[in-house]
Order: C-alpha cells, then structure tokens, then sequence
C-alpha cells in the first residue's frame, strides 16, 4: 500500500508516506537513544507523551505566529506534519548551563546566563554533530545568511512563548533544540518535534530532571517524570 511506505525510520520515530505528496506520517515510537546511538533503551508510553506535548507546544506556537509543520494527530501516537526538505543543523537554545555547555566551559549544570545562547550543530551522525558557528555554515553552504538570520529569530521566539508557559506549570525551560526545514512553496517551518527528548525540563521548585536526561544519565523514574511532564502540559 502506497501509503504504509516508509520514508525513513530515525531513532524515536518513523516517517510514512501518505496519498498527498505534500504530507507525512510521523509515528512516534518508545524507544530510546542517547549518546550517537550507543546506549539503547526503551521508555514506556514515550511515543503517546512525546507527540501529546509537541502537539501542545506546535499549537500554542503557531498561535504566536511561529510557522510549523503540524497538521493533526490522527492517534496517540501519529502525527500528520507538512512533508519538510529538512536543513542539516540542530538550533540548540540555552537559557541555563547544562549538558555539552557545562562541560565544555567547565561551568557547574544550573548556573543561570546572563544571555540567552544560541548554538547551531551540523546533523551528522557519523561526525558526532559538531558545533558550527555562523561563518562554517555560510563558507560551507549548509544555509543561507537570510535564512539562518529567520531561524535564529523564529528560535528565540520559541523559547518566549515556551518559557512562560512552562514556568506557569512549574516546569523551568533550561535548553532546548530544534530543526527547521523548507515546504513545497519554499517556506522555512519549524519540524521534528519538541518533546522531553529534545528539551531540558526541570521542576521549577527541586530543580529535578524530569527529561531524557533521566534515562541519558540513569536517573531511575524516566517513565515517572515522563509522564507527570504529559499531565502539567497538556492537562
Ligand atoms: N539535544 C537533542 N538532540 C541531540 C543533541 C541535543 O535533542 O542530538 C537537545 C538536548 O536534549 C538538550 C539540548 O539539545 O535539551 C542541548 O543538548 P547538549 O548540547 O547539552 O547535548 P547533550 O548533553 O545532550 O549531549
């Protein structure tokens, strides 16, 4: 059946076709990646979570006039999106130091910036993501000056809707990646998903994880924390 083709099976989700070229299936799966692939597990109801609270979050964007992907979520874990050339990069936004930051800059996990960051890494599995900086992205052709000056933009916006919304469920927004990519008429929109896969969501009153980190650095709980994350944001 022309619509059950697989495009492509990536780590936490798989991309079908469907009859409208213009449009894919996302399924979103439960299991689980850290370190390139390295470490493998799998988290009970990720898949039904990760795609609730990306639906809540691409909603509450596109109300704020961030263009997205997102079309509707047919089941618990489906997703029908925008079909996306996608641009190899990965927007890291950083609000509080934590992960490859801290070590890198041998800062202590939680120290607030008195900035906010924003970090672009080359999506390359087999380079292990380096991080770029602008002019490697220009010198290398990877994205136009225009269009990565409308992703930063569009990055920034993303996290001042998000932070406020967050915060009145006491959940702090540490830092967070995106992917954009373009459509059929040439649009950049922003794709993949954002989840607590691809964000760092800590309690706003212990400071605990309640994200991937969890099962990245065995934390116990991941399903726990998943799951109380699902209730603040989408209930
Ligand atoms: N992140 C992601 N996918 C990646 C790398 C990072 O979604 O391949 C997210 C990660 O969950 C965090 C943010 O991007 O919210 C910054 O991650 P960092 O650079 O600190 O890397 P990590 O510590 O995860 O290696």
């Amino acid at each position: 059946m022309a619509e059950e083709r697989v495009l492509y099976e990536g780590k936490a989700k798989i991309t079908y076709a469907t009859d409208d070229p213009n449009v894919v299936r996302l399924y979103y799966k439960d299991s689980a990646t850290a370190f390139d692939g390295k470490k493998k597990g799998t988290i009970k109801d990720k898949g039904p979570i990760n795609s609730a609270i990306t639906e809540v979050f691409f909603k509450l964007l596109e109300k704020a006039g961030v263009a997205t992907h997102y079309i509707d979520r047919p089941s618990d874990r489906e997703m029908r999106v925008k079909m996306l050339r996608m641009i190899p990069l990965e927007i890291v936004v950083r609000n509080v130091t934590a992960g490859s930051l801290a070590k890198r800059m041998g800062i202590p996990e939680g120290t607030a910036l008195s900035s906010t960051i924003l970090e672009y890494y080359y999506k390359d599995d087999s380079l292990g993501d380096p991080l770029l900086c602008e002019s490697h992205i220009h010198a290398l052709e990877i994205c136009s000056k225009e269009n990565l000056a409308k992703i930063g933009k569009t990055a920034f916006k993303v996290n001042e809707v998000l932070t406020p919304f967050l915060a009145q469920r006491d959940i702090k927004l540490i830092d967070f990646k995106l992917e954009f990519g373009f459509d059929s008429e040439g649009e950049i929109l922003l794709g993949d998903e954002i989840s607590p896969d691809s964000c760092r969501l800590w309690d706003a009153k212990t400071n605990e994880k309640m994200d991937k980190d969890r099962f990245r650095r065995d934390l116990g709980q991941v399903e726990e924390f998943y799951a109380e994350l699902n209730r603040r944001i989408t209930s």
